[in-house]
């Protein structure tokens, strides 16, 4: 298939923000995948804030770094992502350059444990105004579970009214698939003129 499939283009989008020596968040890390991948992207100067409200996702998060030998570019808090603005460092805030949100609940857990429309925005608010120019927020929405619809019509309200003079948003996703298919909003900052 030519057409990019909904985390493959996620991915590709971080991999072309995020380089050696930059910050990067990963507001719901889940099992882990991207917070590696972002890692990754980051190499040994760079540093990745990654935060989970379930135990079992900062254990399976920090068993994947591990894994890897990834843990020291990496601080996992098991805690809400509205929290960003009070547990990273200052210089490291103001140096933001790519986040990451994969919205919905843990494949393989509790199903009623989802993330909100109004943490999700505040979060990414919060998560844009530190956002240095050229620099990226990637939305994965899944929307199949109960509660998803309304997150996913908050944050497409609120996306859709950021200024374009200062944003460029885009949403990514296939609309012929059944089962409510998952899609992508990116957010880049502009460049100040
Ligand atoms: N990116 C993950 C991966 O690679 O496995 C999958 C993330 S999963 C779709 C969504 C996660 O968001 C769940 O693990 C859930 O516990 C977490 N979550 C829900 N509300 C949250 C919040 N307010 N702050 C941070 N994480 C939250």
């Amino acid at each position: 298939m030519k057409l990019k499939r909904v985390l493959q283009y996620a991915h590709e989008l971080m991999r072309e923000t995020l380089k050696d020596g930059d910050i990067a968040i990963d507001a719901t890390c889940g099992n882990g995948h991207d917070t590696l991948f972002l890692s990754q992207l980051i190499g040994k100067t760079g540093h990745v804030y990654a935060y989970d409200i379930q135990e079992q996702a900062i254990k399976n998060t920090s068993e994947r770094l591990n894994e890897n030998n990834l843990h020291t570019r990496a601080t996992l808090f098991q805690e809400s992502h509205d929290m960003i603005e009070a547990t990273i460092p200052r210089e490291h805030l103001e140096k933001l350059q790519g986040a990451i949100f994969n919205l919905g609940y843990l494949p393989g857990s509790d199903k009623s444990i989802v993330t909100t429309p109004e943490q999700t925005t505040e979060s990414v608010q919060t998560i844009l105004n530190f956002l240095q120019p050229s620099g990226l927020v990637v939305l994965v929405v899944y929307y199949g579970h109960p509660g998803g619809e309304k997150e996913k019509h908050a944050l497409l309200q609120y996306v859709e009214r950021l200024d374009q003079k200062s944003f460029n948003v885009l949403q990514y996703g296939f609309i012929n698939q059944k089962n409510s298919p998952p899609f992508i909003v990116a957010i880049e900052k502009k460049k100040a003129h």
